[in-house]
Order: C-alpha cells, then sequence, then structure tokens
C-alpha cells in the first residue's frame, strides 16, 4: 500500500482489471438508511416481536436442533405446515431465506439474457434490482395518477411482476389485474408481503388464481405481518412443475434448521399475527384520519404503511425535520413518480404519536 493516494484509488487495491459484470456497475444497491433514531418507520417492519410463547419455543427448540447436520433440504415440515395454513399442497410451496431469494431463484430459473420481465412503477425496489442481477430486461409498464394499472394496456413478457398491496403506494391490486397479465406474460409472479393487511385478505389474494395449468406464483414473506425480519424467511405458493423447477435451481441446503424451525413454530401463533394485524390496521386508519386534517396529499393504503406528499414544505425538508426529532420514514423523492412523497410505516400508537407530533412541528 504505497503511493500517490490518486494512484491507489485509480489501482483499486491492484486490481486495475477486475470489474464487476456488465449490468452490474450501474445498478445503485438497495439500501434503507438506518440511522439511530427512537421511532423507526422506515422498513415496514412490525412495531412489535412475536409473542413471547413463540420465542420460548424457539429457543428451547434449537437447543436440542441438530446443528451438527444439514438442514432438511426440502423444509418438510415448514412447507406442511404453510400448506395446511394456506388449504394448498406442500408441493405448491417453495420456501427461501426471504421472499427476496424466493425472487432471485425465480428469475435464475425464468429470466435472464434474452428475457424481459414486465413491472409497474413506482413499485417495491428489489423486482427491478433482482430481475437485473440474472441479466432480465427489465421494461416499466406505468401507472395510472392514481397508482392503478391498466388492463387493457399490459406489455408483453416473459415475467410479469405485480406487488399487491403495492409498496410504496399502498394500492391493492384486483386479482383481475393478475388474470389479465396471464394474457401478456409467459409467468405473473403476484409479490402478496402485505396481503394480511388488507381488509377481506383471503378474495383478495391472487392464491385463488393459483393451481397446475396456470403460470402465476404468489410470493409471502414472515418479514412483515409475522414479525420474524431478522429470520429470513420467505414462500412461494405456485404450480407443482414450477416448484419442482425452484428445487433445482436453488443451492443445496439453503434454508438453515433455525430458519425452518422458527418457521413452523410462528405457524403455531397465527391467530396472534392476525389480532397483531388488525391492530395495526386500525392504527392505520386512526393516523390516517389525522393527515386529513394536515396539508398533506395521502393514497388509500392496504399495507402497513402510507405514502405521503407534504403540500407546503419539500418531502426531503420533512423527512429532514423528522429525523431531528428522532423519527425515520423512508424518503421515496428519489423514486420514479414520487417526487416529493415519504413513506411511513404504521408502529405501536405512542411511536405513530411521536410521528404525528413531529410531522406537524415540520409543516
Ligand atoms: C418487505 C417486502 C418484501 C420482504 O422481503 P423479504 O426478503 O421476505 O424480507 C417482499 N416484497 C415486498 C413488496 C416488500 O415490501
Amino acid at each position: 500500500m504505497s503511493g500517490h493516494p490518486r494512484e491507489r484509488t485509480a489501482g483499486r487495491l491492484g486490481q486495475p482489471n477486475l470489474v464487476p459484470r456488465a449490468g452490474l456497475a450501474e445498478r445503485v444497491g438497495y439500501h434503507s438508511p438506518q440511522i439511530d433514531v427512537d421511532v423507526r418507520l422506515n422498513s415496514n417492519e412490525s412495531p412489535v416481536p412475536a409473542p413471547s410463547g413463540w420465542s420460548r419455543s424457539y429457543a428451547k427448540a434449537l437447543r436440542t436442533a441438530d446443528l451438527h447436520r444439514y438442514p432438511d433440504r426440502r423444509a418438510t415440515e415448514l412447507r406442511q405446515r404453510l400448506a395446511t395454513h394456506h388449504g394448498v399442497r406442500p408441493e405448491q410451496v417453495f420456501v427461501a431465506n426471504g421472499s427476496n431469494e424466493v425472487l432471485l431463484t425465480l428469475l435464475l430459473a425464468y429470466g435472464g439474457p434474452g428475457r424481459r420481465a414486465a413491472l409497474f412503477e413506482p413499485t417495491y425496489a428489489m423486482h427491478s434490482r433482482i430481475a437485473a442481477l440474472a441479466g432480465t430486461e427489465v421494461i416499466d409498464g406505468g401507472c395510472n395518477r392514481d397508482f392503478t394499472i391498466d388492463f387493457d394496456a399490459l406489455p408483453t413478457a416473459d415475467i410479469t411482476f405485480l406487488c399487491s398491496p403495492n409498496n410504496p403506494t399502498g394500492t391493492l391490486h384486483p386479482v383481475e389485474l393478475a388474470r389479465a397479465a396471464l394474457g401478456a406474460s409467459a409467468l405473473v409472479v403476484v409479490d402478496e408481503a402485505y396481503a394480511e393487511f388488507a381488509d377481506a385478505a383471503d378474495e383478495g389474494s391472487a392464491l385463488t388464481l393459483v393451481d397446475d395449468d396456470t403460470p402465476l406464483v404468489v410470493t409471502r414473506t414472515f418479514s412483515k405481518t409475522w414479525a420474524l425480519a431478522g429470520v429470513r424467511l420467505g414462500y412461494l405458493i405456485g404450480p407443482v412443475w414450477l416448484v419442482q423447477t425452484l428445487w433445482q435451481t436453488v443451492l443445496p441446503y439453503h434454508l438453515s434448521t433455525p430458519a425452518q424451525v422458527a418457521g413452523v413454530l410462528a405457524l403455531d401463533y397465527a391467530d396472534a399475527m392476525h389480532e397483531r394485524v388488525a391492530t395495526i390496521a386500525a392504527e392505520r386508519a386512526r393516523v390516517v384520519a389525522a393527515l386529513e386534517a394536515l396539508p398533506i396529499t395521502t393514497w388509500p393504503s392496504a399495507a402497513n404503511f402510507i405514502l405521503i406528499r407534504p403540500q407546503t414544505v419539500t418531502g426531503e425538508a420533512v423527512w429532514r425535520s423528522l429525523v431531528s426529532h428522532s423519527v425515520l420514514v423512508r424518503n421515496c423523492a428519489s423514486w420514479p413518480k414520487l417526487d416529493g412523497c415519504l413513506r411511513v410505516t404504521i408502529g405501536t400508537p405512542d411511536e405513530n404519536n411521536r410521528f404525528l407530533d413531529a410531522l406537524r412541528a415540520s409543516l
């Protein structure tokens, strides 16, 4: 490590010819800033942990788990429990380290060079990021001013991503949109990370479309409604033949025994999950009502967050002011079509009050 500092920078630690493969360098990473604040409303996590009964049984199970052995490669028990939870067959369920890894596995199997993925911005940034990582061309089908998507102008693609409720807008798309997308795309992926937060979550879900004759999958996650973001566990429900292909694609033993056990035990607490979700939905209604009294534009949300746009001050200024009050929300100002917008996660009643007070002081 000698020489002029400028040379060192140019020489990239002595490996001047080693650059990432084409398509990676120009893509910025996906980073939600993690600033140390009192009130964290920026990542749509559960504001409260999973039930203490879950923590106790998880700790107990880990003490006796055979961690000197590889995990069950097909996560048999977890898939059986998920199948029961959703009223499907275990062969229709694929599990991985967060729904992000589910999506990556899908794109490795069905995307890649020469194939096109369609999505509708603004949406979850990881869809385009993961598609591009796998070498897939990404096209934006766009959306209406109110963030709905037109059924009759869907782009043709190999893979179409829908997100319902959509992150970051909160928009709940009708199941008919997924059905229409099947006419334009070889595969339709419906990301339902927030499904349980929507009213009439069961009828509104694209799970009603899943069968072996339909090239459509639904992804879900333990990160939001199940309050287990730290575990990294997500899953997909889809046709049996597609799930088999995903098992051939993913690395062996990808899902650790602790993650599998965490998911199995979480499913014992489904009632607690639904109660937590109902509490958050009630808080969402309270926060929306409070925002209506302020010079703020909001959009209807079926998820555990709300997209807002201050009318009198820039979003950037409000974001900074909130941070100075030790409240962190997501600054969406640089996302497509979201000039001046912020996304705020619904927290505990206390956290939401802290947010509302800080927001009033910031306007
Ligand atoms: C948070 C979120 C996820 C969760 O991803 P994990 O890898 O399961 O944590 C997936 N999709 C959307 C749209 C999200 O907002």
